[in-house]
């Protein structure tokens, strides 16, 4: 059966998309850690990130460059932490997360709530800053 994230690569399940191309996708992690907490995946369904073709990952993480320098411009912070868990979802991901201390990327403190305006918005406005 398809991963949840194929089903939002095929449109199958809406999601709050920041870029794709034709291997990769990255789009707003629906329960944000912090704001603009963004996903980054392959298109081909992985499960493991380590169990990814090398050139593949290392095409992946550029990918993910180009959508967290546009992130930093667009959400006030001073990194864009990267993490690694894929505990809940069996599809390969980086999740991009905007950090100003540790206590941003803290998965157990309470999360922001943004309205689907508020996600869309915010969206396009990392999009537009991709170069
Ligand atoms: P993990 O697999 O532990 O790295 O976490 C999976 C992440 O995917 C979590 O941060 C979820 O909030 C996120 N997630 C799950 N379903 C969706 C969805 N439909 N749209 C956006 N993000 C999602």
């Amino acid at each position: 059966m398809a991963s949840i994230f194929t089903k939002i690569i095929r449109g199958e399940i809406p999601s709050y998309k920041i870029a794709e191309d034709d291997r990769f996708f990255a789009f707003l992690d629906i329960n944000p850690v912090s704001k603009g907490h963004t996903l980054v995946i392959p298109k081909q369904e992985t499960d493991y990130l380590f169990d990814l073709n090398p050139a593949l990952l290392g095409d992946l993480m550029q990918f993910a460059q180009k959508i967290a320098r546009a992130l930093k411009q667009t959400v006030a912070c001073k990194r864009v932490g990267v993490v690694v868990m894929g505990l809940e979802v069996p599809h390969a991901h980086i999740h991009l997360i905007p950090m100003n201390s540790e206590a941003d990327i803290d998965f157990r403190k309470p999360k922001p709530t943004l309205t689907p305006e508020e996600f869309t918005a915010l969206a396009n406005e990392i999009k537009a800053g991709i170069k």
